[in-house]
């Protein structure tokens, strides 16, 4: 790619959402596919709820939750990791 002038965006501090980044693998702009996977604090808050009684399946709901959720960026392109926003 000739031209260089497409802006660096640090894989510093991601967040939970899709953001716009320079694919260290393939070299495209593209914007970060971001999947959720149960994070150290969603089994925390399962836990907390199983031990609180696990009627109703309840504690079945924190796998739903994203906010409780690490997000795993990667590249739609080739499917390169590009970096996990973690909740702890
Ligand atoms: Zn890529």
């Amino acid at each position: 790619m000739a031209n260089s002038q497409i802006p660096a965006v640090p894989l510093g501090p991601l967040s939970s959402r899709p953001v716009q980044v320079t694919c260290p693998s393939c070299q495209q702009v593209v914007v970060s596919q971001v999947d959720y996977s149960a994070g150290l604090l969603t089994y925390l808050f399962c836990g907390g709820l199983f031990l609180c009684g696990f009627v109703l399946g309840c504690c079945l709901i924190p796998f739903c939750v994203d906010r409780l959720r690490n997000a795993q960026h990667s590249c739609p392109s080739c499917k390169a990791l590009l970096g996990v926003h973690k909740r702890l």
